[in-house]
């Protein structure tokens, strides 16, 4: 989300007849975009702040701007005690912050943290200076109504508001044009996209009817409201990847109930059954949280059980990190020691790293079509992309291209990587027409 919120700044920037610095040391205006979902998400800004204090020292003229969800939440704290914060704007106020910039050129501090309840940056076109060329996020939504019990999301991003649905499929024509290869829409709970009689299929359904050669992901959905409708297009169409994030949290009722997650572990476990059912060789990923207030060790194994039932393929896994404001710092005690919770944690990803490694081998012989991103971080000679299924893939260079489509075969696997061999450049089209006919 905040990846493409910076690139919805960079807009607003360029419009406003700035230019991208080749470095912090020669720019005039370094803006720091920022997230509060835990602790340390905050202590790495903290400590960006601090990096960037030297290159102040030595350029007095240098503007320093905090974004996004810190800046709303502890705004005075970053001016008072970071004196080198100029400039603070909160997620709903990017567009004035051509205004708040001339308006420190004195030497005064200026502020915008307002939220509201419309700002969408629909007729914002992002401009993308970080990603890879061929993979982009598109931001659907923003804010979220949902109130789970640990999380200030609601608090720092606002209310929930849908971005119309014209300007998301202007904005995916745009990528398609620039020759995207694939889109990853984004909100906090894409499931409750609406625009008049618009829904989230609705929207995927025109989204994926834009470029057949476009993939398609989304994240994140809300395991509460799923629509089944949503299951049978992407079974359907070949562009809508065969992979859903669907965070979980935790599998016990009990903890679910004190999470305000509004699902029993068995709704939880039926909705995961139905999408396998509906979507063949459909992979699953998670988001899972340990040590949340209160959590006793039948709990704990709650979570561990659920996760070895659904046999996620990925699974991002957090230690609870209590947030001011929310209804669990207001209500309950952060009562876990540190110790239990780091267990625990190391618990479950131990247990998610053995069954990712069986669901990998039995991927050896599989062909997939993946996506080529990047050379591969290990070596020169092979380049590393993602299936379809959001597994990260590595083989032969040979001649491929970033942005091309690769049939390969898997040969052999880690917990986090398929080790694959080129078969030939494809297109999405025709691999599964292949696959269909097969
Ligand atoms: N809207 C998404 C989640 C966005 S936040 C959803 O509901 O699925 C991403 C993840 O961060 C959450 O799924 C949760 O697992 C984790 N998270 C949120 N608040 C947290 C906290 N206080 N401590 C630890 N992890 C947290
Ligand atoms: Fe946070 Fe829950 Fe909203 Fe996700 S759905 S952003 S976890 S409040």
């Amino acid at each position: 989300m905040n990846f493409a919120d910076s690139e919805i700044v960079n807009s607003i920037l360029i419009e406003d007849g700035m230019t991208v610095a080749a470095n912090p040391e020669s720019a005039d205006v370094i803006l720091v975009n920022t997230c509060s979902i835990r602790e340390n998400a905050e202590t790495k800004v903290w400590n960006r702040l601090k990096e960037l204090r030297s290159i102040k020292k030595s350029n007095s003229e240098l503007t320093v701007g905090v974004l996004g969800c810190m800046a709303e939440r502890i705004k005075d704290r970053i001016i008072e005690e970071e004196h080198l914060v100029d400039i603070v704007v909160g997620p709903d106020a990017y567009r004035d912050i051509p205004r708040l910039l001339a308006e420190v050129d004195d030497g005064r501090k200026a502020v915008n943290v307002l939220l509201s309840l419309e700002e969408t940056y629909a007729d914002i076109a992002p401009v993308r200076t970080t990603g890879n060329g061929v993979s982009s996020f598109v931001s659907i939504m923003r804010g979220c109504d949902n109130m789970c019990s640990f999380c200030v999301v609601p608090f720092t991003r606002g209310r929930e508001r849908s971005r119309p649905m014209e300007s998301i499929l202007k904005e995916i024509q745009q990528l398609s044009d620039e020759g995207y290869k694939e889109v990853t829409l984004l909100g906090q709970n894409v499931n409750s996209y609406k625009d008049g009689e618009n829904t989230f299929t609705r929207l995927m359904d025109a989204a994926s009817l834009i470029n057949p050669e476009i993939r398609f992901r989304f994240s994140s959905p809300h395991p509460k409201d799923f629509p089944d409708d949503l299951l049978h297009l992407i079974a359907e169409r070949p562009n809508l990847c065969n992979y859903i994030h669907i965070p979980a949290q935790a599998g016990s009722d009990s903890m679910l109930e004190r999470m305000r997650r509004p699902y029993t572990r068995e709704q939880y476990l039926t909705l995961t059954e139905k999408m396998k059912s509906i979507i063949p060789g459909l992979s699953l990923s998670t988001d899972i949280i340990a040590g949340f207030c209160g959590e006793t060790e039948e709990e704990h194994q709650g979570t561990m059980t659920l996760m070895a039932e659904v046999g996620y393929d990925l699974a991002y896994m957090f230690a609870y990190s209590e947030r001011e404001r929310t209804l669990a710092y207001r209500k309950f005690e952060d009562d876990v020691p540190e110790e239990v919770k780091k267990r625990r944690l190391s618990e479950i990803i131990t247990q998610q790293m053995n069954i990712q490694k069986e669901r990998n081998l039995e991927e050896i012989g599989q062909r997939h079509l993946v996506l080529v991103e990047g050379t591969s971080k290990k070596s020169e000679e092979q380049v590393s992309g993602r299936t379809d299924t959001n597994k990260i893939a590595v083989f032969d260079r040979r001649d491929f291209e970033k942005g091309d489509y690769v049939e390969v075969e898997v040969t052999d696997c880690t917990s986090a990587t398929l080790i694959a061999k080129p078969i030939r450049k494809t297109t999405i089209t025709e691999f599964y027409e292949v696959a269909v006919e097969a």
